[in-house]
C-alpha cells in the first residue's frame, strides 16, 4: 500500500500529516499526487469526502517548499478557485493545517463580506490565494490583485461553479493568467460543459477518477416517502424527534423555506439552524460550530450552502424537497455515512417533485425504496404526472440563478416525464423491517 512517504512529500508535510492522523493516502491522493509532483495538469473526477483537497494541496505545498520565491505585491503563486465561501474557508484551513511546519502566506477572497481585509491580505502578495470567482474578478478589476505571475491554478468543484453561473467569470479570470502554468480541475460530475472547460484549460492532463460515493452510498440506507407539501413539516418533526436521529441535515430548495422549517422545528423544541447564501458568514459559522458541537441537532440547508458541510457523524439526511438537479441527490445524501459510519437518507416526494424523483432514480441507476406505512402517505404524490416547477434564480437555493434543471451541460439527459426506471420490486413498504411505524421510530 502506498504511504505518504512513498509519495516523496517533504518532511514538514509528512510531519503535519502524521499529526493530523492521516496514515495512508486516499485513492484520489495516491493517484493524483505523483502526476502533480511531476508538474502535470490534472483532471480529477471526485467528490467532497474523497480527500481531494489534500490531493491538490499537498503537491502544491511540496512545490512551494522546494521552490521558495517571493510572490511580489498583489500577486499570488497559486490560485484555488472554489464556488462558495464555505469551501474557500475550508480549503484555506486545509492548506494552513498541512503547511504547519512551512512558511506559507495565504489569502482568502469571497463575497458577502467587506473587501478591506482581503485587499490588505493581498497587498504584499501571497503564496496561495483561495477565492470564489465573483469577488476575485471584482478585486482584479479594481487593481488589487495581479495574477500575471501565477504558477498553479486549481478549479475545485468546477461543476458546481458552472451550476452557479460562474462560467463567464471563470473565463474572464483566465484572461489574466499566464499561459505557462500548471492547471488542475476537479469536478464531481463530467457533463459536456465541464469537459469543454477542461479541454480549453488543461494541457495533456493526467486523468484521475474516484467514485467514492458508490462505496459510501452503499452504506447509506435510502427511503422515499410520498407526502403532500402541506404535511411535510409534521412528517419531518416526527422523524427528527426520534432518538435515532443524532444529527440531521435537512435540505430545502429555497432559502425562505429553510428558514421556515428551522423556525418550525425550534418552536417544537428541536434545536435547528438554517444555513444558506443569505446568511452572514458569522451566522453560518455559528450554525456550523453549534452543529459540530452537538448543541444544534438539525441543520436546514440549501444545496449550495451545504457543499461545505463536512461533519462526520450526521446520522440522517432528510430531503424536505427533492433536488431539481439529480447529481445533487448524491451530494446531499453523501453528508451522512461518512468516515465509515452508516446513515439514513430519507426523501419526501410531493406531487410536484415526482418527476424529479424519476430523474434521480435514473441517475443513481436504481429505484429508491418506498416507505408507505406512515400517516402522511399520499397516493396522489406517488402516481403524480405533474410537471415540476421551473426554478429561476431569485430566492432559490441555486445561487445566482442556476439553470433550470437539466441545464448543467446536458450531461444527464433530462427526460422529464418520460417515465423512469421500472419501479417493480420495491412495492409494499420498501426495505424489510425498515418501515416507518409512527412517532419515535425514525427508521
Ligand atoms: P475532502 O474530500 O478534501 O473534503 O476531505 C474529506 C475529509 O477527509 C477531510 O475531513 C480530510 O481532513 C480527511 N482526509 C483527507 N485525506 C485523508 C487521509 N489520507 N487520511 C485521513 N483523512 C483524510
Amino acid at each position: 500500500m502506498t504511504t505518504f512517504s512513498d509519495l516523496k512529500l517533504a518532511a514538514p508535510l509528512l510531519q503535519a500529516l502524521s499529526e493530523q492522523g492521516y496514515e495512508t493516502p486516499t485513492p484520489i491522493q495516491a493517484q493524483s499526487i505523483p502526476h502533480l509532483l511531476e508538474g502535470r495538469d490534472l483532471l480529477g473526477l471526485a467528490q467532497t469526502g474523497t480527500g481531494k483537497t489534500a490531493a491538490f494541496a499537498l503537491p502544491i505545498l511540496n512545490y512551494l517548499q522546494a521552490n521558495p520565491k517571493v510572490a511580489g505585491p498583489k500577486k499570488a503563486r497559486v490560485l484555488v478557485l472554489a464556488p462558495t465561501r464555505e469551501l474557500v474557508s475550508q480549503i484555506s484551513e486545509s492548506f494552513k493545517a498541512y503547511a504547519r511546519y512551512m512558511k506559507l502566506t495565504q489569502a482568502v477572497v469571497f463575497g458577502g463580506v467587506g473587501q478591506g481585509r482581503q485587499v490588505e491580505a493581498m497587498r504584499r502578495g501571497v503564496d496561495v490565494l483561495v477565492a470564489a470567482p465573483g469577488r476575485l474578478l471584482d478585486l482584479i478589476g479594481q487593481g488589487y490583485i495581479d495574477l500575471s505571475g501565477l504558477e498553479v491554478l486549481v478549479l475545485d468543484e468546477a461543476d458546481r461553479m458552472l451550476d452557479m453561473g460562474f462560467v463567464r467569470d471563470i473565463r474572464r479570470i483566465m484572461t489574466f493568467l499566464p499561459e505557462k502554468r500548471q492547471t488542475l480541475l476537479f469536478s464531481a460530475t463530467m457533463p459536456r460543459s465541464i469537459a469543454d472547460l477542461a479541454n480549453s484549460l488543461l494541457r495533456d492532463p493526467a486523468k484521475v477518477e474516484v467514485t467514492p460515493p458508490s462505496s459510501t452510498v452503499d452504506r447509506i440506507q435510502q427511503a422515499v416517502m410520498f407526502v403532500d407539501g402541506a404535511n411535510k413539516r409534521d412528517a419531518l418533526l416526527t422523524l427528527v424527534e426520534s432518538p435515532k436521529v443524532a444529527r440531521a441535515v435537512v435540505f430545502t430548495l429555497m432559502k425562505h423555506e429553510a428558514n421556515k422549517v428551522a423556525e418550525f422545528l425550534n418552536k417544537n423544541s428541536v434545536v435547528a439552524e438554517a444555513i444558506h447564501g443569505n446568511k452572514s458568514q458569522g451566522a453560518r459559522e455559528r450554525a456550523m460550530s453549534g452543529f459540530r458541537a452537538g448543541s444544534v441537532k438539525v441543520l436546514v440547508a440549501t444545496d449550495i450552502a451545504a457543499r461545505g458541510i463536512d461533519v462526520d457523524d450526521v446520522s440522517h439526511v432528510f430531503n424536505y424537497d427533492l433536488p431539481n438537479v439529480p447529481e445533487s441527490y448524491v451530494h446531499r445524501i453523501g453528508r451522512t455515512a461518512r468516515a465509515g459510519r452508516d446513515g439514513w437518507a430519507v426523501s419526501f416526494c410531493d406531487p410536484e417533485q415526482r418527476a424529479w424523483l424519476r430523474d434521480i432514480e435514473k441517475n443513481i441507476g436504481k429505484p429508491i425504496p418506498v416507505v408507505r406505512d406512515h400517516p402522511w402517505h399520499s397516493a396522489e404524490a406517488e402516481s403524480s404526472t405533474m410537471r415540476p416547477p421551473v426554478l429561476g434564480g431569485g430566492g432559490g437555493g441555486r445561487g445566482r440563478g442556476g439553470p433550470p434543471r437539466g441545464g448543467n451541460g446536458g450531461g444527464n439527459g433530462g427526460g422529464r416525464g418520460r417515465g423512469g426506471p421500472p419501479r417493480g420490486g420495491n412495492g409494499g413498504g420498501g426495505r424489510s423491517g425498515g418501515g416507518f411505524a409512527g412517532r419515535g421510530r425514525a427508521f
